[in-house]
């Protein structure tokens, strides 16, 4: 049977074209140096091709006017070159925009860009949905639905400037839909996409997996020799809280979670979203500074984004302020996020929610056990 790009069965009849951007640089080249052997094109066109994937792209193999048309013709027939279809886009007062893209599957995935100065971040998603069901986010309460591919994880940041070229993302944070670490093959090779150089060359250190803590994959993600950065969604300082919000710390527990980013090279973010009256007291405070000292973490305090987080409302200010205090009294370094894109609904998987209602989860395990995809 011939898969699709999203992993499903093609129709009968249906010719499947290679999708080049589901590759790494080494092997796309690679393979476009073989297909340009057997039409008798030189070698050389293959960076000149490749260029026009991810560095400045274009959105169909015709557009490439530097190459004779005659090529563009033969590159048409046998590759594809897929776009996320922009099903929705929102624009905050504060600059931030929020896109909905519709796969070819009809699945719908989230991307945030948020400007800063000379910085644009994009938020990014690696799932459509999330299996891991945390307490008070919007994605969990979807269910999960499927992996993500290469290309529709990097393809995201080629969307966006395919949509405006004059928007090119400085720094890349993997916290929209889903969990990277449970798509560990795809988004490895999206990784390599959104850093190399002849692709869309965003620094290592600019680029953030955002993590509950899968144990197999923060060990994967170390073993990278770039510096890609690592957070670790907390959320909460003890085990049996932590528990109650994030029912995967039954399979990876916060002690083991503690232990990998203890020993992870590179300097590790905890994110902390601050729940009113649950995760916010002194003695929360107290805990977590000892935890982020063990592993000479900073700490990265968000407020709660309320549109869709069943149940839980955010601290007030003043709370978040002495919180923020307590962490810094005992040398925690210690950021609080401001909540962007509050007016469109910016917060994981929060526009989704919005433009289908809920929907029971599509996979859900019979005990209730998170396991890996
Ligand atoms: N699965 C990964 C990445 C996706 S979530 C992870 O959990 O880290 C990215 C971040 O958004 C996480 O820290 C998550 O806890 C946070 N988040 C989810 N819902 C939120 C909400 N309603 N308000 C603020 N942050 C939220």
């Amino acid at each position: 049977m011939i898969a699709m790009p999203d992993g499903t069965a093609a129709p009968p009849g249906a010719v499947v074209k290679e999708n080049l951007l589901d590759l790494d640089p080494e092997t796309a080249l690679a393979r476009l140096r073989s297909w340009l052997a057997e039409h008798g094109e030189p070698s050389y066109r293959a960076a000149q091709i490749f260029r026009r994937l991810w560095e400045f792209p274009v959105d169909s193999f015709d557009a490439i006017t530097e190459l004779p048309k005659i090529l563009r013709e033969q590159l048409t027939s046998s590759f594809m070159l897929p776009r996320l279809e922009l099903a929705t886009r929102q624009t905050s007062t504060d600059g931030t925009q929020k896109f909905l893209f519709r796969l070819t599957d009809g699945q719908l995935i989230e991307t945030v860009s948020i400007p800063d100065g000379d910085r644009l971040t994009v938020c990014i998603s690696s799932q459509a949905g999330c299996a891991l069901q945390c307490a008070f986010c919007a994605t969990g309460a979807m269910g999960f639905q499927r992996n993500l591919t290469p290309s529709e994880i990097a393809g995201q940041v080629r969307e966006l400037r395919l949509l405006a070229s004059s928007s090119v993302a400085t720094n890349i944070v993997f916290m929209g839909m889903g969990e990277p670490l449970m798509n560990w093959s795809a988004v490895s090779v999206a990784l390599t996409l959104l850093n190399d150089a002849r692709a869309l060359g965003i620094g290592a250190r600019h680029i953030t997996i955002s993590t509950v803590g899968i144990l197999p994959g923060i060990v994967a993600l170390a073993a990278r020799p770039e510096q890609f950065r690592l957070a670790i969604s907390v959320h909460a300082p003890s085990e049996a809280l932590r528990h109650t919000l994030m029912p995967v710390n039954t399979k990876y527990p916060l002690a083991d979670v503690i232990d990998a980013a203890r020993v992870f090279d590179r300097r590790v973010t905890f994110e902390y979203v601050l729940l009113g009256g649950v995760n916010d007291q002194a003695e929360h405070a107290a805990q977590l500074a000892a935890l982020a000292r063990e592993c000479r973490a900073f700490v990265n305090l968000i407020p709660l984004h309320p549109g869709g987080s069943m149940g839980f409302s955010p601290s007030s200010p003043a709370v978040i302020a002495s919180f923020a205090r307590a962490l810094r009294a005992r040398n925690v370094e210690t950021a609080v996020r401001r909540s962007r894109g509050l007016d469109i609904a910016a917060a994981c998987g929060q526009l989704r929610t919005e433009r289908l209602g809920r929907r029971l989860p599509v996979v859900r395990d019979e005990d209730g056990h998170v396991h890996e995809a």
